[in-house]
């Protein structure tokens, strides 16, 4: 079933608490937690919930909750302290995706290039 969770998922485990991480956040709908692998001085994934595979399809199954992770990733950007930040949702391998579970970086406290690479 869509949005159902998925037994060979890394990011459904974490929401199940099956594998442990620094939780920042949670929400009804939503958790936010460090990456495990920082690319900065602050760096939260945070993720949906229910799983859709990228944030693509979480948009168009669930727009609402597709809206809470924005806000929650926007939260995570203020309780950081924040004043320039990154908020990004790779979708895709050719974008660097590698957990197919919906989730949005939350990135700052260094100086960010654009293009990114
Ligand atoms: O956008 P992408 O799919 O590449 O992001 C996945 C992220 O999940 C990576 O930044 C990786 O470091 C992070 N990760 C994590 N905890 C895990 C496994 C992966 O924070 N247990």
């Amino acid at each position: 079933m869509p949005g159902e969770p998925q037994a060979d998922c890394l990011f459904c485990k974490i929401v199940e608490g099956q594998i442990p991480a620094t939780i920042v956040r949670e929400s009804d709908t939503t958790v936010a937690f460090r990456d495990i692998n920082p690319q900065a001085p602050t760096h939260v994934l945070v993720i949906p919930k229910v799983h859709y595979r990228d944030a693509a399809a979480l948009a168009a199954a669930e727009p609402t909750i597709a809206a809470d992770v924005l806000r929650e990733a926007q939260t995570v950007a203020d309780e950081e302290k924040l004043e320039s930040y990154r908020i990004v949702f790779n979708t895709g391998a050719g974008a660097g995706q590698t957990v197919w579970h919906a989730h949005a970086h939350v990135l700052g406290g260094r100086g960010l290039e654009w293009p990114p690479g």
